[in-house]
C-alpha cells in the first residue's frame, strides 16, 4: 500500500503538465455546478458561506449578505419567512466556508 502511494507520488513529479491538466479538469468539474448552485441572489458572487433559509429551504446567499439584509428586513427575500435579527435564527450556514476549493 505504501509502495503504491510512493509510486504515484513519483509519477506526479514525472508528469507535471498532465498532472496539472487533471487537477484543472477536476477543479472545473467541481466548480461549474457549484458556481451555479452557490450563486448568491443578493451579490451574485459564489457564496463562500452559503446560507439557507430554514423556512423555505431554498434561499442561497452569503452569510454576510444575510447579515446585511437583516438590517433592512427580518424576513427572507424569497419566501418572506420570518428571520430574527437578535437570535440570528431563520437561516443556517450550510458549510463553514469554501476557501479550500481553488478558484472559487
Ligand atoms: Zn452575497
Ligand atoms: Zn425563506
Amino acid at each position: 500500500m505504501v509502495a503504491r502511494c510512493l509510486a504515484k507520488e513519483k509519477r506526479k513529479v514525472e508528469e507535471p503538465v498532465l498532472q496539472q491538466k487533471v487537477i484543472q479538469d477536476a477543479v472545473e468539474a467541481v466548480q461549474s455546478p457549484l458556481r451555479e448552485t452557490l450563486s448568491c441572489s443578493i451579490c451574485h458572487q459564489v457564496s463562500r458561506e452559503p446560507t439557507i433559509c430554514t423556512g423555505c429551504g431554498q434561499l442561497v446567499v452569503c452569510y454576510v449578505c444575510v447579515l446585511s439584509s437583516l438590517e433592512h428586513s427580518e424576513s427572507c427575500p424569497l419566501g418572506r419567512c420570518q428571520w430574527n435579527r437578535e437570535e440570528l435564527s431563520g437561516f443556517v450556514k450550510s458549510r463553514p466556508n469554501f476557501d479550500n476549493i481553488p478558484g472559487l
